[in-house]
């Protein structure tokens, strides 16, 4: 497998005045180069603490406390502040949910756009507000040549969004990560900019890690899912086995509150009853049993590992062992 990230067995902790919260659990996965990946989970999941670790981004008190992040090879844990932020720059690029965070609100857009050029790309003045300004059509921002010179605030929520992901992509990174990137705009908008990522994914070839509390918004940009639930993986497939051919009663449960009249079902919306799990004491069995309608004794005691249901397919969930043919996805018709 041509691998461009490879996570083994990632454990990352906080450490707080009250005891060590295991936010990530032992996770692995991989990615391929060119192929978008969505993490999907609640918040509490560990989707974006295992972001934040690869980028090594973590608060004061976080820590990877095992585990490798390899990314083409090289294990991103052990790199000086250095070389990552090198690699940030440059090979990664990351946009967050709200721009506003990442612009700096003092200086011109063109200059956020072109200061990453001339550093990480070595470029010219010239090199750089021309590569600049192309970024800016790329991702759809009319007149780039006067918006060059405006300040974030003369832009709207999307517009600004697509600034990020100019800034994002300007460097040609081989990975881009985007961490709830539509959660603070209005529907119209957030299917422009998914529909955006989409077409980026092809245009410049990068791989993308798409992180989401929402199944619906990845379901068109990436083939494949890893499901999140109190920092772990749960199930992972291909889009299509999510939908159609899910495993895992969290995953029923995400897609139940998809609100997606194409791949949906007759029943109403409904939000995941109960409350994650509390991660300063992990339960020893499945961390999904307080909150599932089909836990059984071995759910509390046992912790399931990831069960094979088919090529490149796994759930974490007793069912697949004991009863799986008598429980359903409640994604019935396959589009
Ligand atoms: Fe539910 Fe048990 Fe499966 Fe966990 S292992 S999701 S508690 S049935």
């Amino acid at each position: 497998m041509d691998a461009l990230l490879d996570i083994r067995n990632l454990k990352t902790s906080f450490f707080t005045h009250v005891g060590e919260v295991k936010a990530v659990g032992g996770i692995s996965f991989s990615l391929r180069k060119g192929e978008a990946l969505g993490i999907v989970g609640e918040s509490g999941s560990g989707k974006s603490v295992t972001m934040m670790s690869l980028m090594r981004l973590l608060a004061d008190s976080g820590k990877v406390v095992d585990g490798e992040i390899l990314f083409e090879g090289a294990d991103l844990i052990k790199l000086t502040e250095r070389e990552m932020e090198r690699i940030r720059g440059n090979d990664i690029g990351m946009i967050f949910q709200d721009p506003m965070t990442s612009l700096n609100p003092v200086y011109t857009i063109g200059k956020q756009l072109m200061e990453p050029l001339i550093k990480h790309k070595n470029m010219n003045k010239s090199d750089a507000y021309k590569t600049a300004v192309h970024m800016l059509s790329i991702v759809g921002i009319p007149s780039p040549d006067k918006r060059m010179k405006q300040y974030p605030h003369e832009f709207s929520g999307g517009m600004r969004q697509r600034v990020m992901i100019a800034m994002a992509i300007a460097c040609s990174p081989k990975l881009l990560i985007a961490d709830e990137p539509t959660t603070a705009l209005d529907v119209t908008i957030q299917a422009q900019i998914l529909e955006l990522m989409k077409d980026l994914k092809d245009k410049i070839n990068t791989s993308i890690i798409l992180i989401t509390h929402d199944l619906g918004v990845v379901a068109d940009v990436c083939s494949r899912i890893n499901v999140m639930y109190g920092g772990l993986i749960v199930e992972s497939g291909s889009t299509r086995d999510i939908f159609y051919r899910s495993r895992h009663p969290y995953t029923w449960g995400l897609l139940k509150s998809v609100p997606n009249p194409k791949t949906l079902i007759k029943e109403r919306l409904k939000p995941i009853e109960g409350q994650p799990p509390d991660l300063l004491k992990p339960p020893v069995g499945c961390p999904f049993a307080a909150r599932c309608e089909y836990a059984m004794r071995v759910c509390i005691n046992e912790r399931p590992p990831l069960f094979e249901i088919g090529t490149d397919h796994v759930a974490a969930c007793w069912l697949n062992h004991y009863q799986a043919p008598k429980v359903q996805s409640p994604v019935v018709k396959e589009a």
